[in-house]
């Protein structure tokens, strides 16, 4: 038995991935969605695609339609040797560091850690509590997303407020993407053959989310989301950093909490800024001479260049700056503006290779730069299965 299922439920939708532990080939994936609506939807990528309109009431009914999918693509469930599900789950507290067994009591902590995720958790709970019913005989695991910041020194991760209010309220930084960041830097250092423990890294996951993390080592020493996905860097829809009091501004002004809260988390960033959150419009519009698109791509890069000079100087220097995710990628001219000028301190991109198209890890500074620059792809999918197969195998 040596596959496992990797799930990524939201409280609306179940993304899957059936993933050869022993590789990390995807054999399978697929999407339902629109849980709770009168038609929801699933999409399977067995050998062929198919897609279903079909109404999924909740995430009981939604991996019940998974497992009819699998069945009617000829590959029944019970004949694909799941030998464990791993969970995607956001938010994992101070407590969770590490990949962790589901049972009743880590179930219902994540549960509990929904007053700290509240758009992440209570999706992963339906789903965990669904899962483990439906696939009662395999051992089920959370990956968080926040256990690899848990390395991060208090330094890093405590905010400078009255330390009672925030123990009460559990306000510290967690820091997300860790699956991601501790992949892309593991991969990182495979590519250029050296040991993890002895690089110092700044991984930039730039997608629709975005964040950087300062890794030293292989442990995550800082990074750019706090308490919530909302601080640091400008993504698709969310601020990033904002002065707090701006916050209290609007609340005077006579905004709700949940105006803020839709304001900062979807209005927000490139789309609140030139219009679009789709970072291939926003280039386009850019280049077409649109000034607002124009302006969004320079905050983003003053913020990401922020943090990467911070996380320079944390790390006491820098072995490579690592690109990663849907915008890191594949966006040539960001990775470019990004690196710009920075010769002085070591960096020193190769145009051409930067332009090239890829679709492994590949370097992007020239032979004489000093700091490596690497585009890794991510794979949050393979590196959920690869840390659950590491802990049901033991
Ligand atoms: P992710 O959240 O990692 O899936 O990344 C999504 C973001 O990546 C979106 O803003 C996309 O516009 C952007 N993206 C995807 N492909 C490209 C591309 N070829 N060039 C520029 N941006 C891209």
């Amino acid at each position: 038995m040596s596959n496992v299922l990797v799930v990524n439920a939201g409280s609306s939708s179940i993304k899957y991935q059936l993933i050869a532990a022993g590789t990390g080939a995807r054999l399978a994936s697929g999407l339902v969605e629109r849980i709770g609506d009168p038609v929801g939807r699933i999409v399977h990528q067995g050998i062929e695609r198919s897609e279903r309109e079909l109404a999924v009431p909740d995430h009981t009914a939604g991996f019940a339609a998974m497992v009819a999918e699998f069945e009617r693509h000829g590959t029944p469930v019970d004949s694909l040797d799941i030998a464990a599900l791993g969970h995607r789950v956001v938010q994992g507290g101070g407590e969770f560091i590490a990949p962790t067994l589901l049972d009743d009591y880590v179930t219902e902590r994540i549960n509990q850690l929904s007053e700290l995720a509240p758009l992440h958790n209570p999706g992963h709970y339906q789903a965990i509590i669904a899962a483990r019913a439906l696939f009662a005989t395999v051992p089920h695991v959370a990956v968080f997303d926040t256990a690899f910041h848990q390395s991060m020194p208090p330094s890093a991760y405590t905010y400078a407020i009255d330390t009672e209010v925030a123990a009460e309220y559990g306000i510290r930084r967690y820091g997300f993407h860790g699956v991601s960041h501790q992949v892309v830097s593991r991969r990182a250092a495979e590519f250029l053959g050296r040991p993890l423990e002895s690089l110092r890294q700044v991984v930039l996951h730039l997608g629709n989310g975005a964040s950087a993390c300062a890794v030293d080592g292989g442990r995550s020493v800082d990074t750019s989301m706090g308490l919530t996905p909302l601080e640091g860097l400008v993504m698709g829809t969310r601020s990033g950093d904002i002065d707090p009091g701006a916050m209290l501004h609007l609340l005077r002004a006579g905004y709700s909490p949940e105006q803020l809260d839709e304001l900062l988390n979807q209005r927000s960033g490139l789309l609140g800024v030139a219009r679009t959150n789709d970072f291939r419009d926003v280039r386009a519009a850019a280049d077409a001479g649109d000034p607002a698109a124009r302006l969004a791509i320079d905050i983003a890069v003053h913020r990401i260049r922020h943090y990467l000079g911070a996380y320079l100087v944390t790390l006491g220097g820098g072995d490579a700056i690592v690109f990663t995710a849907g915008v890191g990628e594949n966006n040539a001219a960001l990775r470019a503006e990004v690196c710009a000028g920075l010769e002085w301190f070591g960096v020193q991109l190769d145009p051409e290779r930067n332009e090239a198209p890829a679709g492994a890890a590949r370097r992007i500074s020239a032979d004489s730069s000093r700091v490596e620059v690497l585009v890794v792809p991510t794979d949050e999918e393979a590196e959920i299965a690869r840390q659950t197969w590491e802990l049901v195998a033991a």
